[in-house]
């Protein structure tokens, strides 16, 4: 079958260059005369594959000396404890916008921990937007303040980032992570789970500023403590191989790309076709309103009935414009485009909505 444009929210649609070259090296890894799922996690050539992984990522996302890179487990959902556990090393007190889903999740984990201080929350208007903030309520001896940056369910993201001084500004970048440019000297800590931008499920790109590891509060498990895994160069036990090898592909695609700049500029020009078309449609309607705050790689939309939305579905699928259902949660419908669907993708998705919408894909 013909491959098909896969707007998942995650996992989600992988370059198909980097899909190609996983193939060519799946039996024979640069003549190793294995896979790289059969290679030793201590061995020459995959100490090779997890440095290089590092190395590259830090080259594209201009990562300073002074943060340390993990490859992890456990997801992005695993951060949510990690981050309180290992942050919460003075007042044990965090501040957390309250923004979607994922934060909520994040916020009733840290609660296990310390004391969060919800300082704003866009909860009232069903996380539509990104809340008003008001620096006053900010607290000045918090350990950290953490935000979920891009929201993969609502579909909002933060265009300003809070104003933190010296609190460490900690971000859940899962759905937005290598999508646009970023100064990372900004956050204490960086963390995104792969299966967005990254590559393949099962590892957990971590950032963090080396002043912030080796305080883990002492019930912390071995494997939560973030300084074990930089001890070790993210070694301690066996990590997540094959998910850190296709992760070193996608990061020399990126590079290849022309880097985040020109990858942030193709997803602007993606993102703003598709909220014209549907800013345009007088049957469609984006979910989030407000400009300022749309997210340029989750975009919810609507239809007024679960009958259209079915009817949507279906034609959609046909034409090999797949996963488009909202997440189970919210309903509707959702494209997620991230940096590996390509512009075609968009614009056929584009041209399926203005024929649905003139009745021509009603069946
Ligand atoms: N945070 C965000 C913003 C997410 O989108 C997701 C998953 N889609 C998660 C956290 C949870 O990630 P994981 O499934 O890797 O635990």
């Amino acid at each position: 079958m013909a491959r098909v444009f896969n707007f998942s929210a995650g996992p989600a649609m992988l370059p198909e260059s980097v899909l190609k070259k996983a193939a060519e090296e799946m039996t024979d890894y640069k003549n190793t005369g294995m896979s790289v799922m059969e290679m030793s996690h201590r061995s020459k050539s995959y100490e090779e594959i997890i440095n290089g992984a590092e190395k590259t990522l830090r080259e594209i996302m201009n990562i300073p000396d002074n943060y340390y890179i993990l490859f992890l487990q456990g997801g992005a959902s695993l951060q949510f404890a990690m981050v309180p556990l290992n942050l919460f090393r003075k007042s044990k007190k965090a501040d957390y916008i309250n923004t979607g889903v994922w934060s909520k999740k994040a916020i009733s984990e840290a609660k296990k921990y310390g004391i969060v201080n919800i300082v704003a929350s866009s909860e009232d208007k069903k996380f539509i937007e990104i809340p008003q903030l008001v620096p006053s309520r900010f607290s000045k001896d918090a350990d950290y303040f953490h935000i979920t940056m891009n929201n993969t369910i609502e579909g909002t993201v933060f265009r300003e980032l809070p104003e933190t001084g010296d609190v460490p500004l900690v971000a859940d970048m899962s759905s937005n992570i290598l999508s646009e440019e970023i100064d990372v000297r900004k956050f204490g800590l960086i963390y995104a789970g792969a299966q967005k931008n990254i590559g393949s499920a099962g590892v957990t790109v971590v950032i963090i500023r080396n002043d912030l590891v080796g305080n883990a509060i002492p019930m912390t498990p071995t494997m939560l403590d973030y300084k074990i895994h930089v001890e070790n160069k993210s070694l301690y036990n066996t990590p997540p191989c094959y998910a850190i090898y296709i992760a070193k592909l996608i990061f020399e695609w990126v590079k290849e790309q022309g880097g985040i700049k020109a990858i942030e500029e193709r997803n602007r020009a993606k993102a703003d076709m598709l909220y014209k078309a549907l800013d345009e449609s007088k049957l469609f309607k984006a979910v989030v309103i407000d400009k300022k705050c749309r997210s340029i790689m989750n975009v919810p939309f609507t239809l007024p009935s679960e009958e259209l939305d079915a009817k949507f579905l279906n034609g959609a699928k046909k034409v090999g414009l797949v996963t488009l259902k909202g997440h189970r949660s919210v309903g509707g419908l959702r494209a997620s485009i991230y940096n590996a669907m390509p512009v075609d993708g968009v614009k056929k998705l584009v041209e399926f909505i203005k024929d649905f919408e003139g009745g021509k894909n009603a069946n």
